[in-house]
């Protein structure tokens, strides 16, 4: 064992929860250690979740799109690639962030150990690396940023070729001809979205009655259609009996009675928080069944110099998300917590059509018995989107009928994730500067998306009396 060193803060993890911790901390002149167990920095987010899939799926829709675009239809052109071919799209830019990530620590004298962190005592970690050696660290706090994996159900053998989880299916060789999908989550639903664009038949089975439940009813609604549209199977209310492999298939038994056969089998039915062979014990810190960490509003557990956040305290596990919670933990060690970090969180769903929305749905706001009113906007009707042909989706503001005050964004379609940032600037305004009349005075590009903006607020407007 070497000497101990000391340190104000120890960060355990660096997925965004844990840079955005330690960043926001050396920045304000703490001495910050960071442990990772992986050999390199960036967290499941870089290496397994956020950065592979997304770059995954930006390069199926690029095939997808060319293969429909009618100019190579008409030259009796079709694209064939790979899903190995399409990896290697994401590895590059896994290369690319974790090296920015690197050097984000490096400058910024974030020092950085690589190996399993465990509590020896409620101000030590002991940091076992990859030869065995043990480094001693002392905090005066420590955030716990470790993250989630897959959660694995006893009786389904993920050692199985024909058998995935959200981590190995990053893995996948050959696309297969047809595919189950268990568990109607964001990753799943985003999944189910990739395959079906490679034209793989595609089974969704979701354990609950509708897709996405926290979001606004009408996004659900659409987005159900246009899967089933797309050719999507989709069954609500199943739930797994039992997964049997074959040399040619996978068989998952419902407890309904159906039985499905695909290719292959994707579980994407919840994820497990990293808390194991962590030492909590020494800390007087229990893991719930999820093995997930319950924190204050300030992201403390019970133990009060030790903080968790990001996906190990669960919902609403979004990178995005993670990021601000770490800020807003140092900050709080600082004695400067800022809750308007984490006051309005915008979700992004990469499902085709794509997804994103912003403070109440319409259910909320029934249920508080708010006064308030909608305006939309459809995309086939606005110029930008019958130029670039893509013109599913819809843009939904809600809002308060007597202040004008934005309550809620709500949008699916091309672009969505982007275009919700518009409306966030408008609904994290303070006072009568929230307003809807901020976007029909306002004058926007033409032609644009944004410009739904305008469209959706006169929509709305127009329907007050
Ligand atoms: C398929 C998929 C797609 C996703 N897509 C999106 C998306 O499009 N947008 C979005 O916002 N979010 C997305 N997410 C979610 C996002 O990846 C997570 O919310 C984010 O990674 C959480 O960040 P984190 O900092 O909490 O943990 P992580 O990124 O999981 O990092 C935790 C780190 O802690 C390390 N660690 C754990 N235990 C220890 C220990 N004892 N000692 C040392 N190191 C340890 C781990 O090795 C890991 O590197 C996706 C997730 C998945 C799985």
């Amino acid at each position: 064992m070497k000497r101990e060193l000391a340190f104000d803060v120890v960060v355990v993890g660096t997925g965004p929860a844990g840079e955005g911790a330690a960043m926001h901390l050396s920045k304000h002149g703490r001495r910050v250690a960071v442990v990772e167990r992986f050999p390199r920095v960036g967290g499941a987010c870089t290496h397994l979740g956020t950065i592979p899939s997304k770059s995954l799926r930006h390069a199926i829709f690029q095939v997808s799109e060319a293969n429909r675009n009618p100019l190579l239809r008409t030259a009796d052109l079709t694209l064939q690639v790979s899903f190995a071919q399409l990896r290697k799209a994401a590895a590059g830019v896994i290369d690319r962030q974790v090296e920015m990530r690197r050097v984000y620590y490096e400058r910024n004298n974030v020092t950085l150990f690589q190996g399993q962190a465990r509590f020896v005592d409620p101000h030590a970690l002991e940091v076992e690396q990859a030869g065995g050696q043990r480094q001693r660290l002392a905090a005066t706090h420590v955030l716990l940023a470790t993250g989630a994996r897959p959660y694995h159900p006893p009786g389904v053998d993920f050692t199985h070729p024909r058998i995935f989880d959200s981590d190995k299916i990053l893995a996948l060789d050959q696309t297969p001809q047809s595919i189950t999908i268990y568990g109607a989550g964001v990753i799943g639903c985003e999944y189910t979205s990739m395959f079906r664009s490679l034209n793989v038949k595609v089974n969704l089975i979701n354990t609950r009655a509708k897709l996405l439940e926290f979001l606004d009813d009408e996004i659900v609604d659409a987005l159900s259609y246009h899967m089933r549209d797309q050719g999507v199977l989709v069954r609500h209310n199943e739930e797994s009996d039992k997964v049997e492999p074959h040399d040619d298939g996978v068989v998952l038994h419902l407890k309904s009675g159906k039985q499905i056969k695909t290719d292959a089998l994707l579980w994407a039915n919840g994820r497990t928080g990293n808390t194991d062979d962590m030492g909590l014990d020494k800390i007087g810190v229990t893991p719930d069944g999820r093995g997930q960490l319950t924190v204050n509003e300030d992201f403390q557990t019970t133990a009060a110099h030790v903080y968790a956040a990001g996906d190990v305290i669960g919902f609403p596990s979004l990178a995005s998300a993670a990021y601000v919670q770490g800020r807003y933990v140092a900050g709080h060690m600082l004695g400067q917590p800022d809750r308007d970090l984490i006051a309005n969180i915008p979700t992004g769903i990469y499902t085709s059509p794509e997804i994103s929305s912003i403070g109440k749905t319409e259910r909320e706001l029934t249920v508080e018995k708010v006064p308030y009113e909608i305006g939309h906007a459809t995309f086939k009707n606005l110029a930008r989107a019958q130029i670039t042909g893509q013109t599913v989706g819809m843009l939904k503001i809600l809002f308060h009928r007597e202040t004008l005050a934005v309550l809620g964004i709500h949008c699916f379609g091309a672009n969505a994730s982007e275009i919700i940032h518009i409306g966030q600037a408008v609904l994290s305004m303070k006072g009568e500067s929230n307003s809807l009349m901020y976007f029909i005075n306002t004058t926007f590009n033409y032609p644009t998306m944004a410009e739904a903006y305008r469209v959706a607020a006169l929509n709305g407007y127009n329907r007050l009396f």
